[in-house]
């Protein structure tokens, strides 16, 4: 397939470019990865949070519920209580924050209250980029944290809506994680070569005993392990993560052609 071939090259060219971009300036970014269950930002984008750490970054997670209820074999409470442990240990790891919304497994909705929640944590925070669910999914609870954050993302930045911290307008962009569940209409969009953040990447996400194996069938370690060999195939890096932005933020305005 010549004709594939050629139109493939400039592609590649274009993803070192935004690869060689995102590596420079490193240590005045703040990434905050919001994620439905306890262990969703870990798995899918915990290797960007490794090397924006690395890189000198703030790096922080919110997990809206603990995803205490995905194993049959314990209590919710029991399990929630387990998961907040692991997902400190693997915060740690990463070398991230990490902070709990209120809301339980399976009753996540995108509510006012929710918006607003999320909004006071970008305000505190301060991102200058966020990273959460795409928009389709299999799981309500992913589908309405896409909704909520993309809402608060907007209250954060007004100067009407009044919390307890004043108002951001400093972020960058927002990206949506490359998650199994979470794949309808998913197209990586930038991907970020995170070959030498995968070990810590392991390290962290395994402090998780759904991703050792034994609550899930589903195989999360090798799933996001040949994910990450996948994605970085095509960008021409050992191991990399896709990351999916909404269709209006693909729009370049030029001066001429590039
Ligand atoms: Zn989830």
């Amino acid at each position: 397939m010549p004709v594939r071939g050629r139109s493939l090259r400039p592609a590649l060219t274009a993803l070192a470019l935004v690869a060689g971009a995102a590596a420079a300036g490193g240590g005045d970014r703040t990434v905050l990865a919001i994620g439905a269950h306890a262990g969703d930002a870990e798995v899918t984008t915990g290797a960007i949070l490794a090397r924006h750490r690395r890189l000198g970054d703030r790096v922080v997670m919110l997990h809206l519920t603990l995803g205490e209820g995905g194993n049959p074999k314990m209590s919710p409470a029991a399990y929630g209580e387990q998961k907040r442990r692991e997902a400190l240990v693997a915060a740690r790891v990463l070398g991230a924050e990490v902070l709990f919304g209120p809301w339980k497994d399976g009753e996540l909705r995108d509510t006012e209250e929710a918006e607003r929640y999320v909004a006071d944590v970008i305000r505190q925070v301060q991102p200058t980029h966020v990273i959460t669910h795409w928009r389709a999914s299999l799981h309500p609870d992913h589908e309405a944290a896409y909704r909520i954050v993309n809402a608060a993302v907007l209250l954060a930045s007004l100067e009407g809506f009044v919390s307890a911290h004043p108002r951001h307008r400093g972020l960058r962009g927002v990206y949506y994680a490359d998650n199994w569940e979470d794949a309808e209409g998913f197209t990586p969009y930038f991907y970020v070569d995170v070959t030498e953040d995968l070990a810590t990447w392991k390290a962290a996400v395994t402090s998780y005993e759904f991703v050792r194996g034994g609550i899930s069938s589903f195989p999360y370690l090798e799933y996001y392990e040949a994910l990450a060999r996948v994605r970085g195939a095509v960008a021409g890096k050992r191991f990399a993560v896709g990351l999916e932005v909404d269709p209006f933020a693909k729009k370049r305005v030029l001066d001429s052609l590039p």
